[in-house]
């Protein structure tokens, strides 16, 4: 594989079939399916792979059980679909995830409404079910979590659904279109779009590692920016009406014994009745989302202490004794939901989660709205719209649909576990570390041994709070795409969220790590080591970019690595 600066320049050598803007999961998706057809396909990403929406979702691969309330039976049962898709190709990333539902009197949804929406997601499933949801009187919901708040409790609901490393799904796809010989880079921002005879042949993309500037050119042009889509489109037809409504959410992170819950659990809020989500992440526990209309720039996005607050409330209703308190807060984060604009008088949490995809007046393609479980069929449908743009003897070429629903994503060639499990163990590692290294390398997990076997050292944790090695920190440089210090602990290894300090006790170890596998000179490491502490603003140049939506995560600013 070239490095991600070599793709770059070889991206500005040639024409391609297809370029995507954006490096979430939808562009992703849509250089893996683009590339296993064969076509020639690049991406530039302006920031980090995932570092967008696509790095701040609920980490769910879900139908949406609420979706249900507003009768969105198709999307639910397309994403139920795309769940069992994503199970079988992800096993590592993708795991299946127990829910209890509790039904309380004066819910806004009572229990037999949930007992019947129950029903009908696991009809929605058919084939590809988890496993069949149940109801439960009020005894047995309480064997199953016993911290729930008893008084009114009629009882309620168990489901399953699956949870995903979202950030780490994005790179595994990214990966695989890799593989296929796609091209990609990240810190290359797409400044300006290159039109001939009045249709889209290119963009101008300014790399922001090395400051170089490259027109690359392709026969079609994929805008895939997540909550950018209009600011990308605007650049292709200035007055074009918004295709997106921006909605933000945030979610907090707290240690999960404080909770003391089992099952992910989905609730109705008592503050405002708005369907809420408490899931299990390792020792923690974040709950979210809020929903609010957003009309900033995306990068501008945080958590609000308003909205910290509301969660910690909405929580501590439904678990009384956690008293859960803002000094309880680890970490939060919030994104931006690039939703489809709707009627106005709809409120956010009920607009539709459907993706359209439009071809611009210059004829460069948006895919616009979706959600992170359907972002196959997303990139599958915008493919074919690419193709039908191209001449019909080249897209005829092109046109069958390749195995993406099978192909497993590196690490994702088994499912079963066991032998690496034991040989971690057997390389004296602590069985929680080899869990963790499991869940998230799955079969790559003995590439990481490799490592280990040529470095103990690499053994050692790098953060006195997180179970992550140093040999995690090698493993996601050599092969994940990382090339900064904050790559790494924000969205491949995630200490970003996972620590009370954003990971910055990791900064030192890691910037050492990376240093030696792309060659930094003690200048670089030293810069890369010292990020700012959570919360310092610091003066922007022009083209920096910054994610402050991970509110705790590092701030590259003064580093110097663009
Ligand atoms: P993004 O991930 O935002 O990617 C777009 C990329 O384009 C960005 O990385 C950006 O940097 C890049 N870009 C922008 N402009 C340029 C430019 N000029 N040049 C180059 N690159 C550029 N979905 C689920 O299925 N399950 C969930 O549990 C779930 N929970 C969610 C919770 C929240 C709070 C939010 C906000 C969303 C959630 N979603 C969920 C939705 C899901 O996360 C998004 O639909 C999905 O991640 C969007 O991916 P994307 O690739 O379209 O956008």
């Amino acid at each position: 594989m070239p490095s991600l600066r070599a793709a770059l320049s070889d991206l500005a050598t040639r024409e391609l079939d297809l370029l995507v803007i954006g490096g979430g999961i939808t562009g992703a998706g849509i250089l893996r399916d683009a590339a296993m057809r064969g076509l020639s396909v690049g991406l530039v990403e302006q920031g980090d792979f995932a570092a967008g929406t696509s790095s701040r979702s609920s980490r769910l691969i879900h139908g949406g059980l609420r979706y249900l309330e507003h009768y969105q039976w198709r999307l639910v049962f397309e994403a139920l679909r795309e769940r069992a898709v994503l199970l079988r190709i992800a096993p590592h990333l993708v795991r299946p995830i127990t829910f209890v539902v509790p039904a309380y009197r004066g819910d806004r949804i009572p229990r037999w409404k949930l007992a019947a929406g129950l029903g009908l997601y696991g009809l929605l499933a058919i084939g590809g079910n988890v496993a069949r949801p149940r109801m439960f009187g009020k005894a047995g919901l309480l064997i199953l979590e016993p911290g729930l708040r008893v008084r009114g409790l009629r009882g309620g609901g168990l489901y399953h659904d699956a949870q995903c490393d979202d950030a780490r799904l994005v790179i595994a796809t990214l990966r695989s279109g890799l593989t296929h010989g796609g091209r990609a880079a990240n810190y290359a921002r797409v400044t300006g779009l290159v039109s001939e005879g009045g249709k889209v042949v290119g963009v101008e993309a300014h790399d922001l590692l090395t400051g170089d500037r490259a027109t690359i050119r392709a026969r079609a042009v994929i805008n895939a920016t997540g909550p950018w889509v209009d600011t990308l489109r605007r650049m292709e037809d200035p007055g074009v009406p918004a295709l997106l409504r921006l909605s933000s959410g945030a979610h907090v992170v707290v240690p999960r014994d404080r909770l003391g819950h089992t099952n992910a659990i989905t609730f109705t809020s008592s503050v405002d009745g708005r369907v809420m989500f408490i899931l299990p992440w390792g020792s923690l526990s974040y709950i979210g989302t809020t929903e609010t209309d957003f009309t900033r720039s995306p990068e501008q996005v945080t958590a609000s202490q308003e909205e910290v607050r509301y969660l910690l409330r909405s929580a501590n209703a439904l678990f009384p004794q956690a008293h859960l308190g803002e000094e309880d807060v680890l970490a939060t984060w919030a994104g931006v939901r690039p939703l489809l604009a709707g009627h106005p008088n709809v409120p956010a949490g009920a607009v539709s989660r459907e993706h359209r995809i439009v071809r611009g007046s210059q004829g460069m393609i948006t895919v616009a709205g979706g959600k992170l479980t359907t972002y196959r069929r997303m990139a599958a449908e915008t493919v074919a719209m690419a193709l039908s743009g191209l001449p019909p003897d080249a897209a005829a070429q092109y046109r069958e649909a390749p195995p993406t629903d099978w192909e497993p994503l590196p690490g994702g060639e088994s499912a079963v576990f066991d032998p690496f499990i034991q040989t971690g163990l057997d390389l004296g590692l602590p069985p929680a570390t080899v869990e963790r290294l499991v869940h998230r390398y799955g079969t790559e997990t003995a590439a990481v041994y490799n490592l280990i076997r040529e470095d103990r050292r690499l053994l050692q944790p790098i953060h006195p709070d997180h179970l992550a090695i140093g040999a995690e920190v090698v493993q996601v440089t050599r092969r994940e795409l990382a090339v900064r210090v904050e790559d790494v602990l924000d969205r491949r290894i995630h200490l970003g969220t996972e620590t009370g300090d954003g990971g910055r006790a990791a900064a030192p170890a890691v910037a050492a790590l990376m240093g030696r596998e792309l060659g930094w000179d003690a200048d670089r490491i030293a810069r890369e080591a010292a990020p700012p502490p959570p919360g310092t603003a610091t003066a922007e140049p022009p083209d920096r970019v910054s994610f402050p939506g991970l509110s705790l995560g590092s701030d590259p600013e003064g580093t110097g690595v663009l």
